[in-house]
C-alpha cells in the first residue's frame, strides 16, 4: 500500500478548503464566562419545564455540544482498539456515507463502485451527488465475484462499497476477498460496512486501519447497541481521512444529548453484549423453526441479527403477513433475492407471532379451496390470498 496518497483521491477544492471555525474550536476550555457563541446564558426552556427530579445533571441544553465529542472518542477508542484520532462520528451512518463521497467524487464523473444486492444508501448517497455507479454483483452465494471487481475498477473509482455482514444476504464478506481489493485498490477508498459486525463470530477490520491506508471502517450505535433512534454512526480511518471529514461535517454534527447517551450507553458495554447473545440465542431458534414451515424454501445462513429467508410465494407471504400486523421487508424485487424476505430477529414473543402468522397461513386455505400446506400447494398459479 506504499502507492496510496489520500491527497491524489481528494477533490481538490476540498483540498484547499478552510474550514467553518466554530466558537468552540477557537477556545476549548471548559471553564470560564463564556459569552463567545451567543447561546442563552439563563438555561434552555427544557431546563425549566422538566421536573428537577427527571433531570440529568448533564441537562442544561443551552450550551453548543463538543463539536468533536472527545468524550465519546475516549471511551470508543479502547474498546474498538484504535486511536481516537482515528475515530469520527456521524450523524447516523448516513453522514459519514454521502460526506465520503463528497470528499472524493467529482460530480458526473468519478465513480463508486458497489456489489448488490446490499445496502441501498451508498447508490443514494452517489445518486444525491450525482456521481455515476459502477455495480458488480455478489456472487451467488453473496460472496465478492473479485476478478470481477478488480477488473471493474477504474482510475475514477473512488469509493469501493463493501458491507459484511451484507444487508440483506446477511453473510460475512470473505477476508481473502476484501483482502485482495484493499491491495489491488490503491487509488480508491476500500469502505467496509460494519453495521452488523457484533452479531458475527470474527474480529473487526478496524485491527487492520494500520496496515492499509485505503481502508475506511463503518460501524453504527443502530442495531447492537439499541440506539437507532439518536442517528449515531461510527467512521474508522486513517488519521489523515479522518481530519478531511471533520473538515467538511456540518461543526455540531452529534447533538449534546445523543453523546450524553451514547456515554452512557459505552460505560455500559455488557449490556449490549447480553443483548447481542439473546438475539442470537432467538436467531438461532428462529432459524430451526422457520425450517420446520413448507412455505419456506430457503433461508440464508446470517451472521446478523435478520434473515434473509425465500418463501414459496414471497409476495403473497408478505401481504398476508402485513394483514396480520407483522411487518418484514420485501426483497424479492432485488437481484439475487427472488422471493426472499428480510425479517428482523425480534423478541422470543415477536418470533411467535411470526412464526403462528406463516403456520397459519401454511395450514388454512386461504381461498377455502386452495391449500397451502404442502410446496406442490403452494406452487399452484391461481393463488390469491385474502387481500
Ligand atoms: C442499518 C445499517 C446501517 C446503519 O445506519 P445508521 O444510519 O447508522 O442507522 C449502516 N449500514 C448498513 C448496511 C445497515 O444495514
Amino acid at each position: 500500500m506504499q502507492s496510496f496518497n489520500l491527497r491524489s483521491i481528494l477533490r481538490p477544492h476540498i483540498l484547499s478548503l478552510t474550514p467553518y471555525s466554530s466558537a468552540r474550536d477557537e477556545y476549548t476550555g471548559t471553564i470560564g464566562v463564556f459569552l463567545d457563541a451567543n447561546e442563552n446564558p439563563y438555561g434552555s426552556v427544557v431546563a425549566s419545564v422538566v421536573r428537577h427530579s427527571e433531570r440529568s445533571d448533564d441537562s442544561d441544553y443551552n450550551r453548543y455540544p463538543d463539536p468533536h465529542q472527545w468524550a465519546i472518542k475516549e471511551r470508543l477508542a479502547p474498546i474498538k482498539g484504535v486511536r481516537k484520532s482515528q475515530i469520527f462520528l456521524g450523524n447516523g451512518s448516513d453522514e459519514p456515507i454521502d460526506l465520503l463521497v463528497r470528499a472524493t467524487c467529482v460530480p458526473g464523473q468519478d465513480t463508486i463502485l458497489i456489489m448488490p444486492p446490499t445496502y441501498g444508501m451508498y447508490e443514494v448517497s452517489a445518486a444525491i451527488n450525482d456521481v455515476p455507479i459502477i455495480k458488480v454483483p455478489l456472487m451467488s452465494d453473496f460472496q465478492v465475484d473479485t476478478s470481477a471487481v478488480l477488473a471493474a475498477i477504474t482510475d475514477k473509482t473512488k469509493l469501493i462499497w463493501l458491507c459484511s455482514p451484507n444487508n440483506p444476504s446477511g453473510n460475512l464478506l470473505q477476508r481473502d476477498a476484501i483482502r485482495s481489493i484493499l491491495e489491488a485498490a490503491d487509488h480508491s477508498l476500500v469502505i467496509v460496512d460494519e453495521a452488523y459486525i457484533d452479531f458475527a463470530d470474527t474480529s473487526s477490520w478496524t485491527t487492520e486501519l494500520d496496515t492499509y491506508p485505503n481502508l475506511v471502517v463503518l460501524q453504527t450505535f443502530s442495531k447492537a447497541w439499541g440506539l437507532a433512534a439518536l442517528r449515531l454512526g461510527m467512521c474508522f480511518a486513517s488519521e489523515e481521512l479522518i481530519q478531511v471529514l471533520n473538515k467538511i461535517k456540518p461543526p455540531y454534527n452529534i447533538s449534546a444529548p445523543t453523546q450524553q447517551l451514547a456515554l452512557k450507553a459505552l460505560a455500559h458495554e455488557a449490556g449490549k453484549n447480553e443483548m447481542v447473545a439473546q438475539i442470537l440465542e432467538q436467531r438461532r431458534q428462529l432459524v430451526e423453526k422457520l425450517r420446520s414451515l413448507p412455505a419456506v424454501r430457503a433461508i440464508h445462513p446470517s451472521d446478523a441479527n435478520f434473515l434473509l429467508v425465500q418463501f414459496d410465494k414471497a409476495k403473497d407471504v408478505f401481504e398476508h403477513l402485513i394483514e396480520q400486523q407483522v411487518i418484514v421487508r420485501d426483497r424479492s424485487k432485488v437481484i439475487l433475492c427472488d422471493d426472499c424476505l428480510r425479517i428482523s430477529v425480534g423478541t422470543s414473543a415477536e418470533n411467535e407471532r411470526l412464526l403462528n402468522v406463516l403456520q397459519n397461513m401454511s395450514s388454512v386455505p386461504v381461498t377455502g379451496e386452495l391449500p397451502l400446506a404442502t410446496g406442490e400447494a403452494a406452487s399452484k398459479p391461481e393463488l390469491v390470498s385474502n387481500a
